[in-house]
């Protein structure tokens, strides 16, 4: 339901899960909205991820853990990370900081950041839902985090005691309730965590095509355009797109990815890199699963979707120009073959490539410039974007509308990396 019109007119640089809940968002605060996108909406990471609301990772990506498993990872010709050697000069400075921020007081930082945003996340998606009454996009299907090896029981139990000690819910399940619970996969399993109050949606693409439609059903206006640089100007803000000048009074960039761009433009170092993933959808094999699960040796996630079951996985620090590693696929369709009981489909998937926007620090950036107040920033999502989107929509229209948002925004601060001449970002931080 929309409030009276303002008279302020917003734009939101990106159609992504991101840019179309905030554009609801703001729509509904009475805002006159404007969408930029050279794609549709949700055709970027948005419509290949893997629909789950991931709200128990509240791990950062970098820790010492993570780091020490990461050199085996790398080497598997079928392991989660894969680093393209062309790609390492350009992302070693980028590696630097990631590397860093495994220092145990950030990581704690990074964990309490996290779990504000995530332990938000489901009751805000509910509101985004209910709003326009599409609340069956989102299911309460619960997840299943399987290992295959006896030797994961100890990691299974720290999991599951870490992330009890967080209050999520968390059942253990040996291999023969492994099976009650989910009959699809394999007789091979040996045991698993299963957490009952998780969601997922039940198709990505689908949800920001919903979204999208709403928006515009409500007299909001979506352009096919790419804005190639935002100018602060005395009556708001000028956007340059190819097609010409457009001026708004309000401005929020949500370009997912290629956010960093955009705040190069406005004197700000981000350093935004991607962290590319990849999936195999079966089409067909919508049913072969009752809920999300989780491999934890093979670091891929299998979701049933009204599209047929989604296969996700890798990280790949290869940025943004690089085409995608066809042996990628073959890798996930050795691990589909692995974990499912039947493998039908596997030989006719279809394949994805998209691009996780991801920070040294595993934070996003929700955040008004520090010189321009009538510029904000919604991006950097990682792993989490689609499950963090819709708070991170009300928290951003929290700061165009002037008010108190619901968290404190202080951990995702644009001005927390500092500048390339080494001044502190920031300092000039305008107080509004
Ligand atoms: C394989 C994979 C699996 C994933 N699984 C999950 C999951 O299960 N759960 C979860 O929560 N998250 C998951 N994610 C992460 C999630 O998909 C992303 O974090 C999220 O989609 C980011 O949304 P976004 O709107 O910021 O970016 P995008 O969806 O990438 O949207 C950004 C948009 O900005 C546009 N844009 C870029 N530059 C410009 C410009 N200059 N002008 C105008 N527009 C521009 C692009 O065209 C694009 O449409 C996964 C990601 C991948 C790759």
């Amino acid at each position: 339901m929309n409030q009276a019109d303002t008279g302020t007119r917003a734009a939101v640089v990106g159609a992504g899960v991101v840019g179309v809940t905030a554009a609801l968002a703001l729509q509904q605060r009475g805002l006159s909205v404007t969408v930029l996108d050279p794609q549709g909406p949700g055709e970027g990471a948005s419509s290949g991820n893997a629909g789950f609301l991931a709200t128990e990772l509240i791990d950062p990506l970098s820790t010492p853990t993570m780091l020490r498993k990461a050199p085996r990872l790398w080497l598997d010709p079928h392991g989660a990370v894969a680093l393209p050697l062309r790609y390492l000069p350009k992302l070693l400075p980028w590696l630097a900081r990631f590397i860093a921020a495994a220092r145990p007081a950030q990581v704690t930082q990074g964990r309490q950041a996290l779990a504000a945003l995530n332990g938000a996340a489901v009751a805000a998606w509910r509101r985004c839902l209910a709003d326009i009454g599409a609340e069956e996009e989102l299911v309460a299907s619960g997840y299943l985090l399987v290992w295959e090896s006896d030797r994961g029981r100890v990691e299974a139990r720290r999991q599951m005691e870490h992330l009890q000690r967080w209050g999520y819910e968390v059942e253990w399940l040996e291999a023969e309730q492994l099976r009650t619970r989910e009959p699809g996969l394999s007789r091979r399993l040996s045991h698993g965590l299963f957490f009952p109050n998780a969601h997922q949606v039940r198709d990505p693409l689908v949800l920001v095509r919903r979204l999208a439609q709403a928006f515009e059903a409500r007299g909001g206006e979506i352009r096919r355009a790419r804005v190639e640089r935002l100018v602060p100007a005395s009556n708001g803000v000028t956007l340059k797109t190819p097609e010409g000048n457009l001026t708004f009074d309000q401005v929020v960039v949500a370009a997912g990815a290629w956010s960093h761009h955009l705040a190069k433009s406005l004197d700000l170092e981000v350093p935004l890199e991607t962290e590319r993933g990849y999936h195999l959808t079966l089409p067909g094999r919508g049913q072969a699963l009752r809920q999300p699960v989780g491999s934890a040796e093979r670091r891929c996630v299998m979701t049933p979707m009204s599209c047929g079951l989604r296969v996700v996985g890798f990280t790949e620090l290869g940025g943004l120009s690089l085409a995608p590693v066809k042996r990628r696929y073959a890798s996930l369709c050795r691990h589909t073959g692995r974990l499912l009981a039947d493998a039908t489909g596997l030989d006719a998937p279809t394949e994805w490539m998209g691009f996780r926007p991801t920070l040294p620090d595993s934070l996003p950036v929700i955040d008004t410039h520090p010189d321009y107040p009538t510029i904000h920033f919604a991006f950097g999502h990682q792993h989490l974007g689609l499950t963090q989107a819709a708070i991170t929509a009300e928290l951003v229209t929290a700061l165009v509308m002037g008010e108190r948002p619901a968290l404190d925004l202080e951990p995702y601060r644009v001005t927390r990396f500092r500048r390339s001449d080494g001044q502190e970002q920031g300092e000039r931080r305008h107080v509004s």
